[in-house]
């Protein structure tokens, strides 16, 4: 009997992920950053009038940075520190010989005072706070980080590390929950002209713990998160490639961000995960993507013949 190909197996036949051994860590190759670079100009277009301010930060953010956002009491089984090593020489001799004789040879590493950063709009929020009060427009950062959650999986779209690129608005009620509307309405569209399938609906965080029941429960009641979620894994629900979050003054109390006229601000941000909705698109759009529908390709800004561009196993082996 011949069966069928998952879709994880497809991607790396094709060569698209590159298994590095680890379940949920790849390597990607020229295609798929193709369709990276794609969604990253098509997200700037879809932003451009709104003139964000652009910030870029390492996947690493400071370890007090990363303390006080309070990731620790909701999601701590997905955070991963840095360390690094902190001895002498002898102590680099004793760590050589363990790992030589595959014992354990951690205990040298230090804590290095960072953290890997678990969302992109994490840094966001600090750096906006030391400026002092907002201006009475409020501020809308577009920020871009690859991220780190220790998730491990054999779903494909279930990364250890991942691009995030978000939106965020910081301001007053008013402000930010007009800004997450229109934004659910224009993630419909963006998704619409990717010629993807999708749906919108509420959604909560995997909150840890026994206690993180009730937050995931009360996230809902609230309607504090949707998702814009694509078919993407066979046998399996629909996978969550956008959301459109809503903290209320949760980041405003935490890094004491206030708006003009000295209210706490609240805030919202909608993110793109630029792997899930690259593999949305290879699902359902095909892995040439010189044969993606005309329209998709000029969305995402793509040349006539993409797969020149992109280098490929059969070119250098020819
Ligand atoms: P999920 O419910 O699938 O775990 P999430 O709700 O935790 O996702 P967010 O915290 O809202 O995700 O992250 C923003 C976006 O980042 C998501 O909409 C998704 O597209 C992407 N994302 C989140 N986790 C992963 C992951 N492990 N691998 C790849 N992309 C991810
Ligand atoms: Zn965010």
């Amino acid at each position: 009997m011949n069966i069928e190909p998952t879709f994880r197996e497809q991607l790396i036949d094709a060569g698209i992920l590159i298994p590095l051994g680890v379940d949920g860590v790849w390597g990607r190759n020229g295609v798929f950053e193709a369709i990276c670079a794609g969604l990253e100009h098509a997200i700037s277009e879809a932003g451009l009038n709104d003139a964000p301010e652009v910030m870029r930060f390492p996947p690493a953010m400071p370890q007090d940075y990363f303390e006080k956002s309070g990731y620790m009491k909701n999601f701590p089984h997905f955070a991963g520190t840095i360390h690094s090593f902190d001895g002498d020489e002898r102590g680099q001799h004793k760590l050589l010989g363990q790992m030589a004789r595959g014992e354990p040879w951690m205990e040298q590493q230090q804590p290095a005072g960072l953290v890997l950063t678990p969302a992109a709009c994490y840094s966001v929020y600090p750096t906006l706070a030391r400026r002092g009060p907002l201006a009475n427009v409020g501020a809308l950062v577009d920020v871009y980080c690859w991220c780190f959650r220790h998730e491990p999986s054999l779903e494909p779209t279930r990364f250890q590390f991942f691009r995030m690129r978000e939106f965020v608005r910081v301001g007053t009620v008013a402000q930010v929950m007009a800004f997450r509307e229109d934004w659910v309405a224009r993630g419909k569209v963006f998704a619409t002209s990717l010629g993807i399938p999708f749906e919108v609906d509420i959604a909560n965080d995997p909150f840890f713990g026994r206690g993180g029941k009730l937050m995931a429960d009360s996230q809902r009641e609230q309607a504090l998160k949707f998702e814009l979620l694509v078919p993407i894994n066979e046998g399996a629900g629909p996978t969550a490639c956008m959301s459109f979050n809503y903290h209320m003054t949760h980041f405003g109390e935490t890094w004491d961000m206030r708006t003009e006229d000295g209210e706490v601000a609240h805030t919202a941000c909608i993110g793109f995960g630029i792997e899930r909705l690259a593999l949305a698109m290879l699902r359902h759009h095909g892995f040439d993507l010189d044969l993606w529908p005309v329209d998709v390709r000029a969305f995402m800004g793509f040349g006539t013949k993409v797969s020149k561009s992109v280098g490929s196993v059969d070119a250098v082996e020819a």
